[in-house]
Parts: structure tokens; sequence; C-alpha cells
């Protein structure tokens, strides 16, 4: 059975003719498949017209996006400073623990300057870090933001570390000589 134009017609808003309209009806009589596609247009149209369109008030969509870029920045300076505040924990620690390891060798003075050099050379390193860390974080996503904090934070405090022991080591030998002599 051939159903064009009939199917075109059903589908098609424009208005028939009384010759057309003549046609689908005799049509839809005899072709199941038509009635069925006129049946489920017409309850398609229906419902299309019946939803309920919710538009959101003028200025919603501006609002929400800048509380959202609000929220962003906000995120990002709270995960900025646990960031600073988790290294700069670290980093203190690993000074703590070289001066504890340093100290039956070094003089209290000695002790002192190379404490205020370290926390010196630490915290303008430090700075620049977090610098080009936030730089770096505000285009990643919070998981990995707290990851590659985390990362390196152990990264800067094992570097710490290993650096304190290497003073220490030098300054030792150097002690030594000077005993030697
Ligand atoms: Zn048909």
């Amino acid at each position: 059975m051939n159903h064009q134009p009939f199917e075109t017609w059903i589908i098609d808003d424009l208005p028939l003719d009384k010759q057309q309209q003549t046609e689908l009806e005799e049509h839809l009589r005899d072709c199941q498949s038509c009635k069925t596609l006129q049946l489920s247009w017409e309850t398609a149209k229906h419902k299309i017209k019946s939803a309920p369109v919710k538009q959101p008030s003028p200025g919603f969509s501006m609002r929400w996006q800048a509380s959202l870029k609000e929220r962003r920045e906000a995120e990002a300076r709270s995960q900025s400073r646990t960031l600073f505040i988790w290294i700069g924990s670290l980093v203190a620690v690993s000074i703590i623990t070289f001066g504890v390891i340093a100290l039956p060798e070094l003089s209290f003075i000695s002790m002192v300057i190379s404490f205020v050099t370290t926390l010196i050379t630490v915290t303008t390193s430090v700075e620049s870090i977090v610098a080009l860390v936030e730089s770096v974080a505000n285009s990643l996503s919070p998981t990995a933001r707290i990851l590659a904090g985390i990362g390196l934070s152990t990264v800067i405090s094992v570097f710490t570390f290993v650096w304190g022991i290497t003073v220490w080591r030098m300054s030792r030998k150097g002690v030594k000589q000077y005993e030697e002599d």
C-alpha cells in the first residue's frame, strides 16, 4: 500500500483542501499504519503543547554564572591556603628534624644562622612555588589539585630534608677538619 502523500499530510500542519481531506479519511479507514501514525502524532503534539515550559527568571543565568565564579574563586583560595599550610608544616618538620640531628654538632649561633637562612630560602622558594602552583591549580579539577599539592609538598620536604642532611654533613666535615687542625 502506498502511504504517500498521506504520511506527509498527517505530519505537516498545512491545511488540506476538501478533496485531500476526503482522500486522507478514506485512506485512514483502510490503513492501520497511517491511522497509528496519525494517532501518535496527535498525542505527541498534544504532549508538546501541554508540557509546562519553565522559563528561568530574567538575569537568573547571569546571577548563577556570577555566583559560580565566586564559589570557584573562594574554593581556589581555600585550597591554596590549605596547600600553603601543608607545605609549611612539612617544611617546618623537616627543618626541626634537621635541627635536632645537627644540634650536637653545631653551636647555637651557627644553628640560628643556618635556621634563618634555611627559613628565608625555603619561604622564598615556597612563595614562588605556591604562586606557580596556584596558576596551575586553577586549571585542574579539585581532586587533581589536592593530589598535586600532596605530591609537590612531599617532594619539597624530601628535598629540604636531603639538603639539610648535606649541609649538616658538610658542616660536620668542617668541624672535624677544624678539630684536626
Ligand atoms: Zn497508509
